[in-house]
């Protein structure tokens, strides 16, 4: 019975470990940080860009792809995939969390998915909305797709908002569009 009790407890004891020594220790060693990152669980997500340089200096592969398993499963969601280190940890100013890596603005656009999402948003926006768009030269865009970049829904329907600035062409199709919209007198 209390063998049971305590195998059940054993992972909670374990991340409780864990984040007191990573609250404590500031130089890891290499057993402290294959513990933390073998048995911490959620315990190793606030730390995961330390634990990550730490693994690769180690030269552990074995670590980094757990770190990645646990982040990519119970981490922060809605965040896209680094190009670099698989994380799914690009924060909107298009830094990696984890590795520090900065995507460019082709990799955005292609991981957002943003040319069919921005097509979504050119047929059913305002002319409001499309005007908006037009004097600020940039859309948010989430999981959900594109909004205008006043839009307070944005942030309630995705959990990370990318600012994706437009090009030359997507600005002149949303004149087009506005043209199209405006009923001739
Ligand atoms: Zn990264």
């Amino acid at each position: 019975m209390i063998v049971k009790k305590a195998k059940r407890l054993a992972p909670v004891l374990n991340e409780y470990i864990a984040s007191k020594i990573l609250g404590e220790v500031d130089n890891l060693t290499p057993n402290q940080i294959e513990y933390i990152v073998t048995r911490g669980g959620r315990a190793v997500i606030p730390e995961i860009s330390r634990l990550y340089n730490a693994s690769v200096k180690l030269g552990r592969e074995d670590l980094v792809s757990i770190l990645r398993y646990t982040w990519n499963t119970q981490g922060p969601k809605g965040f896209l995939e680094c190009p670099r280190c698989g994380f799914k940890a690009i924060s909107p100013d298009r830094s990696c969390i984890v590795c520090g890596t900065v995507v460019t603005d082709e990799y955005l656009r292609k991981a957002l998915g943003f040319s069919e999402k921005f097509e979504v948003f050119l047929k059913s926006a305002s002319v409001a909305e499309l005007n908006e768009v037009l004097n600020h030269g940039y859309v948010l865009v989430g999981e959900k797709g594109v909004y205008n970049p006043r839009s307070s829904r944005a942030r309630i329907e995705n959990p990370v908002v990318y600012i994706v600035y437009l090009r030359k062409e997507e600005l002149s199709r949303i004149v087009e569009e506005v043209n199209t919209r405006e009923l001739p007198i």
